[in-house]
């Protein structure tokens, strides 16, 4: 299949305008006889089952929480972004484009990157209309703050609570869908499988978590809003019940996944701290606003940060990004930490850490200066660790955090297969090879409230004469009884190893080996082992409890059993991908002081893996054109 991203034709900043003034569109008699599934009811999921059930459609949505104001959304802390140009600081749609493209190290298509940037500034509109409580300057403006990978303000933010603030916004919105009848919630339901009638998406296998009872639904399209897979490392800053499932079934079902491998690592985490540990958090990437990174010059020093002079400091971003600094994009800054802590020079009780210092932006703003824009990290950091970053710096250090990898899609967000749509994180789409911060919480939004309603009307248009499948339907029988098939074989296994192990051993190969950086002989050897590490977990895992009950440890078995087989195509693509790019950084392939050495000639494409059951996955190819940006060398010295 020759993968056709259906980008409209004309200059970049009128695609999305003619796209939206030539699609079909579906009348409002029609939209009530159409039935659409969204799994997921984060930002991305939330936004698309208000947004379509206020245009009239049937919505089932699902999720596994037991409300969907317990997406991980919820836990984004830092900002929003939005080309608004409040402080007059030189910003704008354009400029907004650029940073973006250049950020992802142009490995993301121009079309969609100036369509998000173009939504933006709608978005923050939206989300004020639901009363998003947003910062606000002393005269009532909204007030902005930067991120990493730009020069000015344009990261919207309510506290260190943003993501919160606008799930609650979405959550209201997805409210009144649900009391008006238009949006029908089921919570607490897992899909386990994808149903393809006649090549279309016509419907989902779930998994009541409460009754362990496999159900079946039918609609006549499904969207997928489930998440980014990052989880799969185990120690990351993502939810604990984050996972690849969705992605995965829909992938063996026809789905390609684009970008595996690139992962994003975050530079401001706080340090793993011992061996148990099951998740890692993660402090805003805001704080680098007014923090200042740095290590001790003298590897293996033993002081006390604050008993360590200026001039035995070594403030490595400053040092190596005069322009840009503290405020470098994630990659380059979790890569310069870990040079920094692999040198000697980490400090904590593991040495695996770095010290991010408020002591200059405390002379300068005070402490309620300082209280006003962080406080409530602060006092995480102080509920976690015991520390106090007001007098002594935060000690942080890479982890992973977001996946810019997911199911390919097309300019409408449709995947490969006809009638199955992506949204939020666990497409591919917009960040390219390095999400810029600030930038996600925007497409998941942008992707529900504003891209789905009207792309998925040019295909439902056609649909509209069609009736559903009959959930009794050979194909909806077959998927139903792999689902229960797997479940039994995983249960019967009654080995001697519990899930998690077989889930933090997963995470160490990944780590290491496809982690911050990569060589292709780690990579090989990783897939090896993670082979061993299957067959070993389908020889050895022990699943406790039933079928028929809430079963946590099950549903961690299936989830495990897929992120097995999604490391394996991760490394894959790592492999595949033989140059550096963003948050894919192979060691055969660096400056001779250490900058990734991209290859545009040869690698100016997405990788868009397809599932070949019984063999290796074969990779389909989607050129990337710049006609906007110019592919320079990314610099931010
Ligand atoms: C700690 C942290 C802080 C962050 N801070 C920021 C920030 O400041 N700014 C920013 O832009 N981005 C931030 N991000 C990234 C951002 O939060 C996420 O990318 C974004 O919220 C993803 O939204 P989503 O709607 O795509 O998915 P999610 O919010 O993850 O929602 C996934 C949904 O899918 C459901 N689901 C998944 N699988 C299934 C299944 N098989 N069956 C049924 N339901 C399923 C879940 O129940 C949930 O409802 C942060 C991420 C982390 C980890």
């Amino acid at each position: 299949m020759t993968l056709d991203a259906k980008i409209p034709e004309g200059p970049v900043e009128q695609k999305w305008s003619r796209y939206q003034a030539t699609c079909k569109l579906v009348n409002a008699a029609n939209r009530k006889k159409l039935d659409v599934i969204i799994v997921g009811t984060g930002l991305a999921g939330g936004g698309a089952a208000a947004a379509l059930g206020e245009l009239g459609y049937n919505v089932k949505a699902f999720c596994f929480h037991d409300s969907p104001r317990r997406a991980h959304s919820t836990a984004a802390q830092g900002g929003v972004n939005a080309a608004k140009n409040y402080q007059n600081d030189g910003d704008n749609i354009y400029r907004m484009f650029y940073d973006t493209v250049k950020g992802g190290d142009f490995r993301s298509r121009e079309a969609n990157v100036y369509r998000m940037a173009e939504l933006s500034v709608s978005l923050i509109d939206t989300c004020v209309a639901q009363g998003v409580p947003f910062a606000r300057e002393y005269g009532g403006v909204l007030g902005n703050r930067s991120f990493g990978g730009v020069q000015v303000e344009r990261t919207f933010y309510a506290q260190g609570q943003t993501g919160q603030q606008l799930l609650l916004g979405t959550y209201s919105a997805l409210s009144r869908q649900i009391k008006a009848g238009r949006v029908t919630m089921y919570n607490r339901h897992e899909m386990l499988d994808l149903v393809i009638v006649d090549g279309q998406a016509k419907g989902i296998i779930a998994r009541d978590l409460i009754t362990g009872e496999i159900q079946r639904y039918a609609a006549h399209a499904v969207v997928l809003a489930t998440g980014g897979y990052s989880k799969i490392f185990y120690l990351s800053t993502l939810a604990l019940g984050s996972n690849a499932t969705a992605i995965w079934k829909a992938h063996k079902r026809g789905a390609y996944i684009a970008n595996p491998s690139l992962t994003q690592i975050h530079p401001t985490c706080l340090p793993q701290s011992g061996e148990r540990q099951s998740k890692l958090t993660l402090m805003s990437e805001s704080l680098r606003n007014d923090g200042r990174i740095w290590v001790p010059l003298k590897a293996g020093d033993e002081r006390s940060p604050n008993a360590i002079p200026d001039d035995e400091r070594d403030y490595y971003l400053e040092r190596r990004y005069p322009a840009f600094g503290n405020l470098t994009p994630r990659d380059i800054a979790s890569r310069a930490a870990k040079e920094r802590i692999d040198a000697g020079h980490g400090v904590g009780p593991l040495k695996n850490a770095v010290y991010l210092d408020f002591r200059d932006a405390l002379k300068e703003y005070g402490r309620d200066g300082i209280a006003g824009r962080y406080g409530n990290l602060f006092d995480m950091y102080r509920k976690i660790t015991g520390l106090d970053a007001y007098s002594e710096p935060m000690r942080i250090a890479p982890a992973a955090h977001f996946s810019m990898g997911g199911l390919w899609v097309d300019y409408e967000l449709m995947t490969s297969v006809n009638g199955l749509y992506a949204l939020g994180e666990c497409n591919f789409a917009d960040h390219g090879a390095n999400r810029l911060g600030a930038n996600s919480l925007l497409q998941a939004c942008v992707d529900g409230y504003f891209i789905i309603p009207t792309t998925i009307g040019n295909y439902l248009a056609d649909q509209r004469t069609k009736n559903l499948p009959s959930t009794d339907a050979p194909e909806f029988q077959q998927a139903a009884d792999a689902a229960e098939a797997a479940i039994r074989k995983l249960l019967n296994v009654n080995g001697g190893r519990p899930v998690d192990e077989y889930h933090r051993a997963l995470g160490a190969i990944l780590w290491d080996r496809c982690g911050i950086s990569r060589s292709p002989e780690g990579l090989q050897e990783a897939i090896i082992q993670i082979t061993e590490l299957r067959e070993d977990f389908h020889r050895n895992v022990r699943v406790t409890g039933g079928s028929h009950e809430p079963n946590n440890e099950l549903e961690k078995a299936l989830r495990i059993n897929d992120y097995l087989e999604l490391a394996e195509l991760m490394c894959r693509d790592a492999l595949s991908r033989d140059e550096s790019c963003g948050a894919h950084f192979r060691t055969d392939h660096q400056t001779e002081d250490g900058e990734a050495v991209r290859n545009d000639d040869d690698f100016a494409y997405v990788a868009a893996w397809e599932y070949t059951p019984n063999g290796t996955p074969t990779l389909h190819k989607e050129h990337l054109t710049f006609q906007d940006v110019k592919l320079t060398a990314r610099s931010y010295k």
